[in-house]
């Protein structure tokens, strides 16, 4: 089997860089998050591949939070569009883990399939090749196999496996993997490692059967009671992979300007405001029920999966303690005939 000895990574992620931007998960200041290996400051950045989730998801690399589209120029009712910029560039996300690779399968779902495909997006994605580091020991907030996900199996290009001694085994396992292992063949060692075994997870999650029971409690005092301390802050829809709703802007000087895109959250009220003045979701009780009906129950109907990967991040980045696995615990535990 291949492997990647330690002593390695750094001459490995060196060479991968001089043909793609590389990202990493480090820590940068107070937080952390995936960021270029290339333009890295060794002094304040550290990376943190033995970390099981960073603070802030890959998101961002196939789906910027704010994002320049086209450039317009108007004249009288006519708009032409002058320049469109998409982003082929080249990328290597490196070391991401399970449940942010089902992040990005949520993401292609939305944005490339049904008929319909995100130019901006795809022009990312078709050129960003995936390695994911295999779990082995989730931590106290961790439950994606709750959500159906196999840490130990992530959807990647290519899967490293931390055996706790020297080396990390290597796994090519699509031809864009084939491509970019071949770049490095030299760098990499013909050895047999073991895997770890996969420790039991301290969070459980029994997801089986939320999606058909939530058909029923769109009209349950449960959104009122569960919805009681959240200040929509929005927070647990930035930190969320998978969270991808986007608001598109226009910025203009006389009859020339752009249009862009950035991040929206269905927790803010300006979120489903209408012309007319009216707001179907008006209260927190509403955009509440939205945001964990569209994770646990509309996205499972479209796509048979659900939109929350149980990376844990909302639970830890929420200020008032919202825990999307005991509103899932709730829903389990409700009684539909109130
Ligand atoms: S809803 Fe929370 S736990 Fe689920 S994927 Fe989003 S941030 Fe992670
Ligand atoms: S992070 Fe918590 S308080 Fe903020 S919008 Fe989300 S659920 Fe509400």
């Amino acid at each position: 089997m291949k492997i990647l000895n330690k002593n390695q990574l750094e001459t490995i992620l060196n060479k991968l860089a001089e043909e793609a931007e590389v990202f990493v998960p480090m820590s940068k200041g107070n937080s952390s998050g995936f960021y270029s290996w290339k333009t890295r400051n060794p002094e304040t950045e550290r990376l943190m591949l033995d970390a099981l989730n960073v603070y802030l998801s890959p998101k961002n690399i196939g789906f910027p939070q704010t994002e320049k589209m086209y450039s317009i120029k108007q004249s009288g009712p006519d708009v032409e569009i002058k320049e469109t910029f998409e982003d082929s560039d080249p990328r290597i996300i490196f070391g991401i883990r399970a449940c942010d690779a089902r992040a990005i399968t949520c993401m292609d779902d939305v944005f490339l399939t049904r008929g319909y495909e995100d130019s901006f997006y795809k022009a990312r994605r078709d050129n960003t090749t995936i390695i994911a580091n295999a779990c082995y020991n989730p931590g106290p907030n961790c439950f994606c196999a709750g959500m159906g996900i196999d840490p130990t199996e992530p959807n990647a290009d290519i899967i490293i496996r931390d055996t706790g001694d020297t080396g990390y085994i290597w796994e090519t396992k699509t031809t864009q993997g084939e491509q970019l292992s071949a770049r490095i063949a030299d760098l990499l060692e013909e050895k047999e490692l073991k895997a770890p075994e996969l420790k039991p997870f301290k969070t459980n999650v029994e997801y089986a059967g939320v999606a058909e029971k939530l058909k029923s409690m769109f009209e349950h005092p449960i959104w009122e009671e569960l919805s009681q301390t959240c200040q929509n802050c929005g927070i647990c829809t930035y930190v969320c992979p998978s969270c991808h709703c986007f608001d598109i802007q226009v910025k203009m000087w006389g009859d020339e300007g752009y249009r862009f895109r950035c991040w929206d959250s269905c927790m803010y009220t300006e979120y489903s405001a209408e012309a007319g003045g009216g707001n179907p979701r008006p209260t927190t009780k509403e955009r509440f029920r939205n945001r964990f009906l569209h994770k646990l129950e509309f996205f499972t109907e479209r796509y048979g999966y659900p939109l929350c990967t149980g990376c844990g991040r909302c639970i830890v980045a929420c200020p008032t303690g919202i825990n999307i696995v005991n509103i899932i615990d709730q829903v389990k535990e409700a009684n539909v005939d109130v």
